[in-house]
C-alpha cells in the first residue's frame, strides 16, 4: 500500500467513539496516516454504499457484515473490516475471505469489565436493588418484598471459561461463590481458581446461578432452550452477557412464568439488532417478548453495556489503531480473524 491517507469509515459511532478514536490516534506512536469518517448509521445493505472512497471500515457488534454487504464494500475497494469488539458472529468470514477482505478484531479489551458487570447483575437481582431504587425515589421506604438472598456459598455455573468466563469466575469467587464450569476446552486457570469442570447437564442441574460466556455459533445457538432449562435447578438465576441468541428467549420467559428460572439478567437480546444502542424512549417499541420480560420484577434488562468502562474503551481504541496501522504498514496482523 502506498503512503497515501488510509481512509477509514467508522459505522455505529457514538460521541465517545469519535473522541476516543481521535485521541488514541493522536497519542499513538507510528500510527498509519489514518483519516476517519465517523457515521452514526449501522452498516447494513442499505448503508454499505456510504463506505465509498475508503480503504477500511470499522464496525461494532450490531453492524451487519453479511455477503451482500461485503460485496458492496469489495466493489468500493474496502480491504479491511476492523471490528471494535471481540465477537465476530455478525461477519460472514467465508464471504470476506472469498472477496479477499481481511477481518481484524479486538480480542480482549477488558474481560474484567464484563466480570464486574455480572456481579452487579447478580447482586442487583439477589438484593432487589432495582426494585428498591424505584421505591425510594417515590419516598416509599417500606421494606416489604425486599428480602434478599446471600450469594456466599451458592454455586455459579460458568458456561465458557475463556477470557471473560475466567474474569467472571474471579469476581464471583471473591463474593464467596463456588465455581462450576463447562467448556469444550478445559482451562487450567479455571482449575487453579478452584473451579470444577462438569458436563453441561451436570452444571445446569447443580448451579444456583448460570452465567453464559461462550461465543454464539451454530452449536451454541439456543443453548438455553426448553430441553436444557428443564435440566436447570429450580429457581436458579440465569445471566447472559454473551450474545442474545444463546437463549431461546420465549422458552426462558415461559420458565420465568412457571418459576423454574428464579431470575434473569440479560445484557444482550436476540432481537437487540433493531433496538439497542439508540434512545427509543419517545417511540412505540413493537417487541412483545421484550415487553413481557421487562414487566417481570425478577428480570433485569440492560442494553449491551457490560463492556462499557473507561478501561475497556481506552483498550478498544488503542487496539483498533494498532490493527489499522499494522494492516496499512503490512506488518503481521496478530488480531486477524482466521476465516476457518
Ligand atoms: P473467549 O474466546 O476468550 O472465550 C470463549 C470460551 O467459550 C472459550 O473458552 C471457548 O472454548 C468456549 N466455548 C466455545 N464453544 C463452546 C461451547 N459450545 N460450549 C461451551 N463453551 C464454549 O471469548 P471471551 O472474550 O471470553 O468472550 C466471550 C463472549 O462474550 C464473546 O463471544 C462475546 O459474544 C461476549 N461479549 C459480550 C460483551 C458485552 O458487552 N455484553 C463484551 C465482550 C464480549
Amino acid at each position: 500500500m502506498s503512503k497515501s491517507l488510509f481512509r477509514v469509515v467508522v459505522f455505529s459511532t457514538k460521541n465517545y467513539d469519535q473522541t476516543g478514536l481521535t485521541e488514541a490516534l493522536g497519542s499513538f506512536q507510528d500510527a498509519a496516516p489514518i483519516a476517519f469518517r465517523f457515521l452514526s448509521s449501522r452498516l447494513s445493505p442499505s448503508t454499505a454504499e456510504l463506505a465509498k472512497d475508503a480503504e477500511a471500515v470499522c464496525v461494532f457488534v450490531n453492524d451487519t457484515v453479511n455477503r451482500e454487504v461485503l460485496k458492496v464494500l469489495h466493489d468500493n475497494g474496502i480491504q479491511l473490516i476492523a471490528l471494535r469488539c471481540a465477537g465476530f458472529n455478525n461477519v460472514d468470514l467465508k464471504a470476506a475471505s472469498e472477496l479477499g477482505i481481511t477481518v481484524a478484531r479486538v480480542p480482549a479489551y477488558s474481560p474484567n469489565a464484563v466480570g464486574e458487570f455480572v456481579a452487579a447483575q447478580l447482586l442487583t437481582l439477589a438484593r432487589k436493588i432495582h426494585k428498591a431504587y424505584n421505591r425510594v425515589r417515590e419516598n416509599n421506604f417500606d421494606l416489604q418484598g425486599l428480602v434478599g438472598i446471600e450469594v456466599r456459598g451458592k454455586k455459579a455455573g460458568i458456561v465458557g471459561t475463556g477470557k471473560i468466563g475466567i474474569a467472571t469466575a474471579k469476581v464471583l469467587k471473591g463474593l464467596g461463590l463456588e465455581l462450576l464450569g463447562f467448556d469444550v476446552y478445559h482451562n487450567q486457570e479455571f482449575i487453579e481458581l478452584g473451579g470444577q469442570y462438569l458436563s453441561l447437564d451436570d452444571l445446569l442441574s447443580k448451579s444456583d446461578v448460570v452465567s453464559l460466556h461462550c461465543p454464539l455459533n451454530e452449536t451454541t445457538k439456543h443453548l438455553i432452550r426448553g430441553e436444557t432449562i428443564a435440566k436447570m435447578k429450580s429457581g436458579a438465576y440465569l445471566i447472559n452477557t454473551s450474545r442474545g441468541a444463546l437463549l431461546d428467549t420465549q422458552a426462558v420467559l415461559d420458565a420465568l412464568y412457571s418459576g423454574h428460572i428464579g431470575a434473569l439478567a440479560m445484557d444482550v437480546y436476540e432481537g437487540e439488532g433493531d433496538l439497542f444502542f439508540e434512545d427509543r424512549s419517545g417511540a412505540i417499541v413493537h417487541d412483545p417478548l421484550l415487553a413481557k420480560l421487562q414487566a417481570l420484577p425478577n428480570v433485569l434488562v440492560t442494553g449491551h453495556q457490560a463492556f462499557l468502562t473507561d478501561v475497556a474503551l481506552r483498550n478498544i481504541y488503542n487496539i483498533t489503531i494498532d490493527n489499522l496501522s499494522n494492516f496499512y504498514y503490512q506488518k503481521p496482523l496478530k488480531n486477524k480473524v482466521d476465516p476457518k
